[in-house]
This record gives structure tokens, sequence and C-alpha cells, in this order.
């Protein structure tokens, strides 16, 4: 399924226009060359071959990985909470059991590819790391923006993120046991299971977690 489209893109620089074939979506497994080239910030690099200029040409991207029973859609600035593609829908019918997610940035993209590649579920990666950006929060006395999943060790009982904090954004890496993961497991088996099979695409963040943490605790009393 994978799709091409051909776009003519003038170059920022020296204005030179070159026809260029954006690949729209990747029938992709794990360390296949399109999962490396999105780690390597080479898939959506544009170079104009008069001037040489490179740049990132953003564009829509769905990540199909049919081993890992996985659909990635990547969408720039997306700010959709849920996404229903029926065209997809209808010509995939067994999508249904199928993991879809949204995603808004590259970051978010990469994060999504690396939890799923770990065999993890990415509502419990979500919930731990909600967990640990307010411990972050607190012993740092400083906001977290952002934060995403950097390492996954079952041998050193360990999950960590990288943050970025403060106004600056500096990073800041912390990580936390297991059992933290393990826990957040559990609360998403048992409450939100239904949530990941409703249809479409959905948007699994930390504006997720907060929502669903705070239903968890509503329904917890
Ligand atoms: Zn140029």
């Amino acid at each position: 399924m994978s799709e091409k489209v051909k776009r003519n893109i003038t170059c920022p620089k020296c204005g030179n226009v070159k026809e260029t074939t954006l690949l729209c979506s990747v029938n992709a497994s794990s360390f296949n060359e399109a999962h490396k080239q999105i780690f390597d910030d080479t898939f959506f690099e544009w170079t104009c071959e008069k001037c040489g200029e490179t740049r990132q040409l953003l564009h829509p991207l769905l990540y199909n990985d049919i081993k890992n029973r996985t659909m990635i859609y990547y969408i720039p600035n997306v700010d959709r909470r849920q996404l229903v593609d029926d065209r997809l829908e209808a010509e995939f019918p067994e999508l249904t059991d199928v993991k879809k997610r949204v995603v808004p940035t590259i970051n978010a993209l990469k994060e999504k590819l690396y939890i799923f590649d770990l065999g993890l579920n990415d509502m419990a990666v979500e919930l731990t790391k909600l967990a640990v950006a307010e411990l972050v929060t607190k012993s740092q006395k400083l906001n977290v923006s952002e934060g995403y999943l950097s390492s996954y060790d079952e041998e050193a009982n360990s999950i960590g993120f990288e943050f970025f904090v403060g106004e600056a954004g500096k990073p800041f890496l912390q990580s936390t046991r297991l059992e933290v993961y393990k826990r957040s497991l559990e609360i998403v088996e048992t409450y939100f299971k239904d949530e990941d099979n409703r249809q479409g695409f959905l948007t699994i963040d930390r504006r997720w977690a907060k929502e669903a943490l705070g239903q968890y605790r509503k329904l917890k009393k």
C-alpha cells in the first residue's frame, strides 16, 4: 500500500523548481529503510539539485507496520484527538483490530515507533511519563514542556524519559522502576481497553494521559 504523489517543489533559496515524489504511506516493519530514515531525519529531507539547499519537507505519512499490527498517521501539526478515515476503514475492514494513532510531530512519530518496536503499550507509557514528569516538576521546580520515552531496560528494571524543562526547554533525563509502567498497564487494561478498539486514529499523548488519570480517579472512588 505504498502511495506516492508527485509535486513541484520550489527551492526557497534559488527558486529552482524540482519535481519531487513524496511517499504518503509506507508498508514498513522495524528496521527497514523507511524506519531507519525517519530516525536519522532523512525521510523528509529534500535537496535542491541546483544549489544544494537542504530542508525538511514535512507532509502527511501513514506508517503501516504489519508485524506490530499498528498504523501511525503523521499529520504535521494536526490538532484532532480522533481521526476517522472512512475510505481507509472501508478498504481495510480488518483495520478494527489494528492499533491506530495520529501524531502531530516527528518526535511523536519516532516515539510511537520506538514504543511499538519494544512491544510496549503506548497508553501505559503515557501514564508512566505523566507520573515521572510530575516528579521532575517537583524535584527541579521547573515546568516540563514535553517528554519522550528514551530507554527501557528489563534487566536494570528501568524505564527512562527525556524531558524538556523550563523556559529554555533544557533536556533532562529521568527514569523510574518498571513497576510504575506495569501498574499503568494494569490501569489501561482494566479501564481503557475499549477506548483502543474504537474506530479511527487516536491521539495518545500527555493530554490523553491527564484526562485518563482524571477518569480513573473518579471511577476508583
Ligand atoms: Zn536551490
